[in-house]
């Protein structure tokens, strides 16, 4: 992980340089994608439109729950999502959003993410589900990703891209990183055969071993 992320003295540059990891780590590109972190007044969230790898903490947009901007800048067209994950889930703390070459194109497929490897558990549960297509920045696609999230940290939305959220930025981060992981080594079994998935049992197996190698991390 970035030393700067960890470490970053205040929210506004942590939040951009997670911004700017993103793009390092080839999860965005251009202004695709956005990251957001929960502050004391609402969250922190990155602006619309511009160069993520170019993001200074200044860029940084604060909004209050309501979507009401606090002090100046044009928050990202995907506020309306972040805001909501934020309210249904207390311990979400970060949120990440990403446009990654494999996680868009399991999207574009509309397809989930089955159990064909036991790390699809990272995400809380037995699959990764593919949210509804929506258009981009709209309450319906931030309606369509609260339900494929439903005890999950984690999913793709048809078309676009995927999510995820965590309990700090390094975790959410990590979790995307994961995601996107996952689709790229989904999409190549697929092209050799069917892969063999996992039973119920097996992942319930897996979810439960997480939780004790999880709060070890
Ligand atoms: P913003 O630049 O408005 O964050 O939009 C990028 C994006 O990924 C929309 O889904
Ligand atoms: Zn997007």
């Amino acid at each position: 992980m970035n030393k700067e992320i960890l470490c970053a003295p205040n929210l506004r540059a942590t939040l951009a340089a997670l911004a700017r990891e993103s793009v390092h780590r080839g999860l965005n590109q251009g202004s695709s994608g956005n990251v957001s972190v929960r502050s004391r007044s609402g969250f922190l969230i990155t602006p619309s439109g511009q160069d993520m790898a170019a993001l200074t903490a200044a860029d940084m947009v604060v909004l209050d729950m309501n979507g009401e901007v606090l002090g100046s800048g044009r928050p990202s067209s995907e506020w309306r999502f972040h805001r909501d994950i934020y309210a249904a889930y207390p311990e979400a703390e970060a949120v990440v959003h990403a446009h990654s070459p494999f996680a868009v194109a399991m999207a574009c497929l509309r397809r989930d993410i089955p159990s064909f490897h036991y790390m699809v558990a990272m995400a809380g549960g037995t699959d990764i589900r593919c949210a509804d297509y929506a258009t981009f920045g709209t309450q319906a696609l931030s309606d369509a990703v609260l339900a494929a999230l439903q005890d999950r940290r984690a999913c793709l939305m048809a078309n676009h891209g995927l999510l995820a959220w965590g309990a700090n930025l390094p975790a959410a981060l990590a979790l995307a990183n994961e995601v996107e992981a996952l689709c790229g080594q989904y999409l190549r079994a697929c092209q050799v055969g069917e892969p063999v998935l996992l039973s119920t049992a097996e992942m319930l197996e897996v979810l439960e071993k997480f939780k004790e190698y999880r709060s070890n991390a």
